[in-house]
């Protein structure tokens, strides 16, 4: 038994979890949105449905400073140094964009390496892929070991003079483990590299303290961490946002527009162009408000217990071939099992109402280092519970007999 968080309570909170079965372990793509974060949004668009910073009217003075209000929490949330650090974006995918654009393409060149490492999500490998192509950088990769860890035994080779960017993946979104960021941060620093964290899989689910962690640039989105889709963060150093040059540019981000001529706005705002996500942003404060209730550290010990649940019953089985095996592990697991194509699986499951995920997960370069086109993953979060585990092994069970002791 365990009585860490008051799960039921919590489970209420959800209006999709009160009279339907579902079983919902996809938490790793997004997250189930609780009922006062729906309505936050839905109160947004009935009462006060303006623009922000422009209206001096009373509905506009209220969004803004609903607005302006969730820029503070962020920047509680993750020990940032100042609001001018926390940039809204759309998800994690603008935020690295942006940084690959603004700061990308100003700053290397042909004699400049990036590093990456292998179990990167599409989204940061992408931005830089181009990037190379149009400033002729080069891109290298921390390769990863038999524990789908970060073989990090040629790590000084790897980050020389040459390396300006080291940018990398908190927690994988494919095997779970979570990387040691700080100790490679502290490296890249000593060769004078920019460091850039996704920390897309673990900003929801364990304490990220940008002041402790010393990174230059952190990135997630909104919609994994109980919140709305269309809303995410970048977290940036002042000195750095201060000189990049802006990503996309047209009303707000500026301070004086003449004909032939341009001065841009201060940060934050010199990085968010045209009418933002409004809704999304505010209901974004009341799911870091949800969390914070909570207890990130609780919630974080909640998902500990039930991945090692899981692992411990998936291993009993032989027919079952995990991907990972560290002792950093977050709440994401990937599996295959032997003979079973994973989607007839995935299929399988969802008959029985478990939504579970299936696929390369945008991360193509680990499916073949992994050596598989795919695999199965399940992904936790709060309102997940033991027995809801319980039925996924019975019925993995009941799929094994189904598509193998007949075959
Ligand atoms: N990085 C990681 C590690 C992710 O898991 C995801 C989402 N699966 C992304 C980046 C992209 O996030 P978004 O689609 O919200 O931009």
């Amino acid at each position: 038994m365990n009585n860490l968080l008051d799960i039921q309570n919590i489970r209420k909170k959800f209006s999709i979890l009160y009279d339907n079965n579902l079983i919902y372990f996809d938490n790793a793509s997004t997250s189930l949105k609780p009922d006062i974060v729906i309505d936050k949004i839905k109160n947004y668009y009935s009462l006060y449905p303006a623009n922000v910073h422009r209206s001096i009217y009373k509905i506009g003075l209220k969004a803004s400073e609903e607005y302006e209000n969730v820029r503070k929490k962020i920047k509680e949330f993750l020990n940032a140094e100042s609001t001018k650090n926390i940039i809204f974006t759309s998800g994690t995918t603008e935020s690295i964009n942006l940084i690959s654009h603004s700061w990308g393409l100003q700053n290397l060149n042909e004699n400049d390496e990036i590093l990456l490492t292998e179990m990167e999500h599409h989204s940061n490998i992408v931005p830089w892929q181009i990037c190379s192509q149009k400033t002729g950088c080069k891109i290298r990769y921390i390769a990863i070991n038999d524990q789908g860890e970060l073989d990090l035994s040629n790590i000084n080779e790897l980050i020389n003079e040459k390396t300006k960017l080291v940018s990398l993946i908190h927690q994988s979104n494919v095997l779970g483990t979570v990387n040691p960021i700080k100790e490679i941060i502290q490296i890249a620093k000593k060769q004078g590299a920019i460091t850039l964290i996704d920390a897309a899989q673990t900003v929801p689910h364990l304490e990220v303290d940008v002041k402790e962690i010393d990174c230059d640039f952190l990135v997630f989105s909104g919609h994994k961490m109980v919140g709305p889709t269309g809303v995410g963060i970048l977290y940036g150093k002042e000195n750095i946002l201060d000189g990049m040059q802006p990503f996309m540019s047209g009303g707000q981000m500026i301070n004086e527009v003449n004909l032939h001529s341009v001065t841009f706005n201060e940060l934050p705002l010199k990085f968010e162009a045209g009418t933002p996500n409004i809704a999304q942003v505010i209901g974004l404060g009341e799911s870091i408000d949800f969390i914070s209730k909570i207890g990130i550290n609780k919630i974080n010990e909640y998902e500990r217990y039930l991945t090692e649940y899981a692992l411990a019953k998936l291993r009993l089985n032989a027919k079952i071939a995990l991907y990972a095996n560290s002792k950093h592990q977050g709440s994401v697991i990937s599996f295959n099992i032997q003979g079973i194509n994973a989607y007839d699986l995935a299929e399988f499951l969802d008959q029985k109402n478990i939504a579970v995920r299936v696929g390369h997960h945008c991360a193509q370069p680990l499916m073949k280092v992994l050596g598989v086109p795919s695999t199965i993953r399940i992904s936790f979060y709060l309102y997940n519970t033991i027995e809801e585990i319980d039925f996924l092994i019975l019925s993995i069970e009941e799929a094994i007999k189904f598509f193998l002791d007949r075959a």
